[in-house]
């Protein structure tokens, strides 16, 4: 049986990350991605996040892989709020010092499979992991491979990296998991149009919220509040830009374009504590998913995996076990923060069914606008709370 010192499961953006810091440290590391690497990289389906907190784009340089995203990123400054038909800019420069940066998940992601592979990593498409043996001592993943095969790797760690529907969650036994589903989703579109303004505009309206944000300066990203039942047949695409424009109450005008993509998108909150058992442990969407208002996920991926980096660091390095063992603890912090900001948001930009409930979103919403300090909390989420500043999860810097 092939022996690694650490098996990952998953190529996603948390996977990629931890596979190639540890690659840099001299650990022996092997990814196994059930999909191919043309899926990964080109499918409608994978194209996802696009918001990067500040310290986010920060990590994704120094462990080498943001050449790209820094010369094909836009910064954004602040965010706009539509509400009865005005806009409210959150200037988050103004009120934290630091934006956010722009860059599709999906370009990310080929981006790490790039330099992950030019620098001699492996990455094993189309192997799906079936099961999980042995997890306090010498774990072994059982995969099947693209012929069908089945095949066993034995490893010194295993880091389950393989995304909101992770399999982990079934092998690892004594899991608790505190989860909450919104009763309402997004119909998504990916256009070839100018987006409807230069920075995100999150619009509250009667008919339900919509948000605006881009890919590009030509392709926009343009979401609309409906019901999780939503039939997307029943959405054409003229449909789709009457309903953006009407929400947008006259704040902006959005040109219709191609529809390249239409997607429906559940919003649900989850964490799954703890995230680690004898030699296995989760990162990422595995183990956290938060409703994509606060545009916090893939960013949470890259904390975890800062986090369990060093944890690892100090195990190969010094045979120092004590991060590893405080994982959970650690991460805790960081994920429950954005819990908290990602329920916070949803429920404040959605319109709800309770009419009381509905008055109350709208109050606040109103406070928001008119507040500095609602403003500064919203703006130091946004921007990031742990991948930089006085919290900021330790990262260090991958040798050479
Ligand atoms: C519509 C939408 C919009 C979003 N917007 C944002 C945003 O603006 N900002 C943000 O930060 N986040 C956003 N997110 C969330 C973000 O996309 C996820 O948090 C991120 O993909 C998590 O990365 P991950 O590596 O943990 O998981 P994933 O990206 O899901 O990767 C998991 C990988 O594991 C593989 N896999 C699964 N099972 C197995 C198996 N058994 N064997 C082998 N491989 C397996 C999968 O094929 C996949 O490639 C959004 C998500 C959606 C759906």
């Amino acid at each position: 049986m092939r022996r690694v010192q650490v098996g990952i499961v998953g190529a996603g953006p948390a996977g990629l990350l931890l596979a190639h810091l540890l690659r840099q440290a001299g650990v022996d590391g092997v990814v196994l991605e059930a999909k191919s690497r043309q899926y990964l990289e080109t499918s409608p389906h994978r194209i996802r996040a696009g918001v990067l907190e500040w310290g986010t784009k920060e990590i994704a340089l120094k462990a080498g892989v943001g050449d790209r995203m820094l010369h094909e990123g836009l910064e954004h400054r602040g965010i706009y709020i539509a509400l009865n038909g005005r806009l409210h800019r959150i200037d988050f420069a103004t009120l934290v010092g630091q934006g956010i940066w722009v860059y599709g998940q999906q370009y990310l992601v080929r981006d790490m499979i790039n330099h992950h592979l030019q620098a001699g990593g492996e990455i094993l498409f189309e192997h799906e992991v079936v099961d999980l043996k042995q997890l306090e001592q010498n774990p072994i993943l059982i995969y099947r491979g693209p012929g069908g095969e089945e095949g066993e790797l034995l490893c010194e760690f295993v880091v389950g990296a393989d995304g909101s529907h992770s399999r982990f969650r079934e092998w690892i036994p004594g899991l608790r998991i505190y989860q909450k589903t919104y009763p309402f989703a997004w119909l998504g579109i990916l256009a070839e149009t100018p987006p409807a303004a230069s920075e995100l505009i999150y619009a509250s309206h009667e008919r339900g919220f919509a948000l605006y944000s881009m890919r590009s300066p030509s392709l926009a990203r343009n979401y609309l509040q409906v019901s999780p039942e939503e039939n997307l047949e029943t959405w054409p695409e003229e449909r789709i830009w009457e309903e953006l424009n009407l929400r947008l109450g006259g704040v902006a005008q959005l040109t219709p374009g191609p529809i390249l993509e239409k997607s429906l998108t559940l919003m649900r909150s989850l964490v799954v504590e703890p995230m680690q058992h004898g030699r296995v442990f989760l990162v990422g969407d595995a183990a956290h998913v938060v409703p994509p208002t606060g545009a916090k996920g893939m960013n949470l991926a890259f904390c975890d995996v800062a986090v369990l980096y060093r944890a690892l660091l100090a195990y190969y390095r010094d045979r120092d076990e004590t991060l590893l063992a405080s994982y959970t603890e650690t991460a805790r912090r960081h994920i429950w923060q954005a819990e908290l900001f990602s329920y916070w948001m949803t429920k404040l930009l959605h319109t709800l069914p309770d009419p009381f409930e509905e008055q109350i979103r709208l109050a606040n919403l109103r406070h928001l606008v008119e507040s500095p300090h609602v403003q500064r909390f919203l703006a130091e989420n946004y921007v990031g709370v742990y991948t930089s500043g006085r919290y900021a999860v330790a990262f260090p810097s991958p040798p050479g």
